[in-house]
């Protein structure tokens, strides 16, 4: 999904400008998790101690209850970034979440590529998501994820704007379309090991939901969850945002 993105971005500006090149660099800056040209964006400070999970795209009934087990069930806490239209729909599942300790972020109202979106389309889908997520917990959302990971100047400004800090990763897998928790678990233990040789921390993204579908089939990451924080648990820190920002 990702490198469809980036690949159809490059493909769209390139052959619309004729500047091939400089496409590439401006889908690069906007795209890609590690690119800081656009403006600041948290993804994880140097204490290989500790380890992030995050999860995008729910709240989702069939599979968000089902996660929240499994991390209540060994005391980890994680960030969770919810498309605010699914909030809106499940109000309840979005208060388990914050009850149970978790902090909540905005990952936009539809799932837009923000990149694409005019400057009040950004504004409406940041602001509309945060101000359903505030009433529903209560307390100010302090943490934006972009859909895609696409940020422009202007996406990262609307966010700051409104009290938030953007927020990356460095370790992910296409776990929305593998089947094998074990696979997910694995392709996500190499990252983390790969960041540690390197002294990093790992911001893990796991999908608990499917922008497509709020009631998508994330058996198989949810319980790749699960995996992690059994293997990891004695050895490393389980944090969430509130810990690095
Ligand atoms: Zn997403």
């Amino acid at each position: 999904m990702y490198s469809t993105l980036v690949n159809g971005i490059s493909a769209g500006l390139g052959a619309t400008a004729g500047l091939g090149l400089v496409a590439g660099g401006c889908a690069y800056a906007a795209m890609w998790p590690g690119s800081q040209i656009f403006g600041q964006s948290l993804i994880a400070p140097r204490r290989p101690g500790e380890l992030a999970l995050t999860f995008d795209d729910g709240p989702n009934p069939a599979w968000t209850p089902r996660l929240l087990d499994i991390l209540a069930s060994h005391g980890v806490q994680a960030t969770f970034f919810l498309i605010g239209s699914y909030a809106q729909a499940e109000p309840e599942l979005v208060r388990r979440i914050v009850e149970a300790g978790h902090p909540i972020g905005n990952h936009s109202w539809s799932h837009p590529n923000l990149a694409f979106c005019s400057a009040s389309r950004v504004e409406d889908e940041l602001a509309r998501t945060s101000g359903t997520l505030e009433q529903v917990a209560g307390a100010p959302v302090r943490y934006f994820r972009p859909p895609f990971g696409a940020r422009t100047p202007e996406v990262l400004r609307t966010a700051k704007r409104l009290g938030m800090v953007p927020v990356m990763w460095n370790a992910m897998t296409s776990d929305w379309r593998e089947r094998s928790a074990d696979r997910i678990a694995e392709r996500l233990t190499e990252k983390i090991e790969r960041l540690t040789r390197r002294g990093r921390t790992a911001n893990i993204v796991l999908h608990d939901g499917g922008h497509l579908d709020r009631s998508a089939n994330r058996e198989s990451s949810v319980a790749a969850a699960g995996l992690l924080v059994a293997r990891y648990k004695g050895s490393r820190q389980f944090v969430t945002m509130d810990a690095w920002s």
